[in-house]
């Protein structure tokens, strides 16, 4: 096929394009696909320069939106993404903050507002393959689940339909990481985390995307957003070579199916080219 393709993601948060899809933006991009990231918040609610808590008097959202906006467009750059769009919407804390009330927040939006904004990106662009969250927006943080249900609305309005994936970690995967991260604990003495059910059946997994070649630049995207991904991070703490070579695969499911794509595919675009 030689029409030319794009990949468009809408994620919630900056540095959510980079722990999720970190390795396959640049891979795309090698591969001569055009690429597109939405960022729907700000991230208000994220540490502020001080290091203050969003719990905290004199935590400063406004600063945290503007370094954050920085760290996002190195993140883009690294990622070699082609064009960066913020919806601009303020960052609605997790579930039951009070950030949740703000007017101005992501969450109190209504959906048809932040996906006629999506819209307009996506006319322009027309991208054949979307990644987004699932409906409990992967972890349940309202921003997310917002990002999944505008997108979802906005594609019912395009004049074509295109393939949308939701980004994913089979269950199994989970387990192996937390498995590791407990051994970690025990063997530093730390208290335990509990241990969480989180991740998709590994039956439901529609995509596994190599990103070996461009793990090592997911590792420096994620860096980049230093100001919220610390040192003393699970990521971070890893180092790069150990990042390399244990992140080295991404997975989605299948929300929509307008080619009738079956079984587990190794290429997003599986279908396009
Ligand atoms: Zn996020």
């Amino acid at each position: 096929m030689t029409q030319s393709l794009t990949f468009l993601a809408v994620h919630a948060h900056p540095d959510d394009e980079a722990s999720s899809t970190g390795g396959l933006f640049p891979l795309l991009r090698d591969q001569g696909v055009r690429t597109v990231l939405v960022t729907c918040t700000n991230g208000e609610c994220g540490d502020d320069p001080a290091g203050n808590k969003p719990e905290h008097d004199e935590h400063d959202g406004d600063a945290v939106a503007a370094l954050r906006k920085i760290e996002l467009e190195q993140a883009v750059s690294i990622l070699k993404i082609d064009r960066l769009e913020m919806l601009g919407y303020r960052d609605s804390g997790m579930d039951g903050w009070e950030h949740n009330n703000d007017p101005r927040s992501f969450w109190q939006t209504p959906v048809s507002d932040g996906a006629a904004a999506l819209l307009k990106i996506l006319r322009e662009e027309r991208p054949q393959v979307i990644m987004t969250y699932n409906d409990f927006g992967f972890y349940g943080h309202p921003d997310h689940i917002q990002a999944h249900r505008i997108t979802m609305e906005a594609i019912k309005q395009l004049d074509y339909e295109p393939t949308v994936y939701f980004n994913a970690i089979p269950k199994s995967v989970f387990k192996g990481w937390r498995d590791r991260m407990r051994e970690e604990q025990e063997a530093n003495g730390d208290e335990l985390d509990e241990g969480v059910d989180f991740g998709t059946d590994d039956a439901d997994i529609a995509v596994a995307v190599d990103v070996s070649a461009t793990t090592p630049l997911k590792f420096d995207a994620l860096s980049a957003h230093a100001s919220q991904i610390t040192e003393d991070s699970f990521w971070m703490k890893m180092g790069k070579e150990r990042f390399t070579q244990t992140m080295n695969t991404e997975w989605f499911v299948r929300a929509t199916n307008p080619l009738g794509l079956e079984g587990v595919a190794t290429d997003i675009f599986a279908g396009y080219r």
